[in-house]
């Protein structure tokens, strides 16, 4: 290691108090409840009187941060003390973003947990499998649930198969704990997941899997982007890392995109450097992160830091109207098939209702109660038409490629999320072509049901009135 002078020692000095202090609000937080960490984060009074006594954590745009000397310059750029230098790698208003989440995620979990906050989900997957991936040989394989977001489904398929020869072993049906198993072996890098998922709501049993990961020496990546910390924290039931984007529910207003890795500390690995193994989110913003550049813009994390303060109050009324909705289509005669995991044909339904609760709903509700979420898909009976008839039928209903909105939206697939990775793609991953994929969002469930109603109306032979497209 290199020398430091005097000076930087000082620096060094000031930076471990400075640590000390933000591990003790970051400890005095994680005695508090979901709702309390949610709408406070770590800013409290004396970060407050720091920021002109601002109570809203205030939005820091600047690329960079002034440095006393060249002795602070060189202690923060060694990474010997905390400091943000520069927006790409760190950025004040972004840390209290990532702060809130790991305080989020790890609610109720025995340990460490670490964030990077990203440009948007994708970049969280990229960022948080990615490094498993180094010095990769002919037989390196990873093992994936096909059941998975669009976009992840093209980065694992394209990007690491078709361009680095890396095998991309599909679990088609992610219940089923023999899949997995048997997809394992000694060149596999990391076993990943989607519960539910997105857009077909399956659901999986995170413990069991991570069970057979751990087994292998190996890393389960859960993306939790569709329940939320609110009703599901995988870090507590075995998994390694979970990536969101926080463009979804997190951020219902849909005024922002983003994402983060969030990841306990001591992850199981046999790949890469001991600090990855000890922190990995702080290993991949200091260094992979730093070097790709997949940054948050600190106007969203602002955006999110809002938004997230109502996160189990949005999830909660959210859910129960997705369950009432449900509970609709399933009884209408032109609807095939319903997939949500909360109701009882569901397949994986005894697992979500085992492990998807509401975050402290005994404190509202007087004992836990089950929730599952604000996403909801169904198959349109009379195929692909039919389906576009229904959805074009909507008058409140957006017709757009977005969930996790405080406004209803819809979308097909087929057609939008799902349309590049072609047929065989979709049958992989278990979407049909009437598959209409339903958010929704926190307008009164009964005109929610209402506009389902009269969108699928258009199917009855007797139906003479039309919807008027486009009207809303
Ligand atoms: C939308 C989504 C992503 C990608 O997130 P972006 O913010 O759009 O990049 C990843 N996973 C799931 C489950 C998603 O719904």
């Amino acid at each position: 290691m290199r020398e430091h002078t005097d000076g930087v020692a000082e620096y060094v000095a000031r930076g471990e108090a400075m640590a000390a202090a933000e591990a003790e609000r970051r400890a005095i937080m994680r005695t508090k409840k979901f709702d309390t960490i949610a709408v406070h984060g770590i800013y409290d009074a004396q970060a407050a009187l720091a920021n002109q006594g601002s109570i809203i954590e205030p939005g820091f745009m600047s690329s960079a941060q002034h440095f006393e000397n060249s002795d602070h310059m060189e202690a923060a750029l060694a990474y010997l003390m905390p400091a943000w230098v520069y927006s790409r790698i760190a950025n004040p208003t972004v840390l209290y973003l990532e702060e809130t989440l790991s305080l989020l995620e790890g609610y109720g979990f025995d340990g460490d947990v670490s964030t990077v906050a990203t440009a948007s989900g994708m970049a969280a997957v990229h960022m948080a499998t990615n490094p498993f991936l180094q010095n990769p040989t002919a037989q390196t394989n990873i093992v994936v649930s096909a059941r998975c977001y669009g976009g992840t489904f093209m980065l694992f398929s394209q990007r690491y198969g078709a361009e680095r020869g890396i095998d991309v072993r599909w679990v088609c049906d992610p219940l089923d704990l023999d899949e997995w198993a048997d997809k394992i072996d000694g060149d596999t890098r990391f076993v990943y997941g989607e519960t539910p998922s997105n857009p077909s709501l399956s659901v999986m049993d995170i413990e069991a899997v991570a069970g057979i990961a751990h087994e292998a020496g190996l890393p389960l990546i859960i993306d939790s982007t569709v329940a939320t910390p609110a009703l599901l924290r995988p870090l507590n039931r075995g998994a390694d890392i979970v990536v969101h984007s926080t463009t979804k529910s997190m951020t219902s207003s849909g005024l922002a995109i983003g994402g983060a890795v969030i990841a306990r500390h001591g992850i199981t690995t046999e790949i890469g450097p001991d600090e990855m193994r000890d922190n990995f989110a702080m290993y991949v913003k200091l260094l992979p992160f730093r070097d790709h550049g997949p940054g948050l813009s600190p106007f969203n994390a602002l955006m999110t830091i809002s938004d997230l303060r109502t996160l189990r109050h949005r999830m909660d009324s959210m859910s129960s109207s997705t369950m009432q909705v449900a509970q609709f289509l399933e009884g209408h005669d032109h609807v095939d098939r319903v997939a949500y995991p909360g109701i009882p044909s569901m397949a994986g339904h005894d697992i979500a209702a085992r492990t998807m609760w509401l975050v402290d709903g005994a404190d509202d509700y007087g004992s836990e109660v089950n929730r599952f979420g604000h996403l909801i898909s169904f198959e349109v009976k009379g195929g692909v038409e039919a389906a576009r008839n229904v959805f074009d039928g909507f008058q409140m209903i957006w017709r757009a490629t977005d969930l996790g909105r405080i406004k209803s939206v819809a979308t097909i697939p087929a057609i939008s999320t799902h349309q590049q990775q072609g047929n065989a793609g979709r049958e992989l991953a278990s979407v049909p072509p009437n598959l209409i994929r339903l958010n929704v969002g926190g307008e009164h469930p009964n005109d929610i049901i209402a506009d389902l109603e009269q969108a699928l109306a258009v199917l009855e032979g007797s139906s003479l009135i039309l919807p008027i497209r486009g009207s809303f």
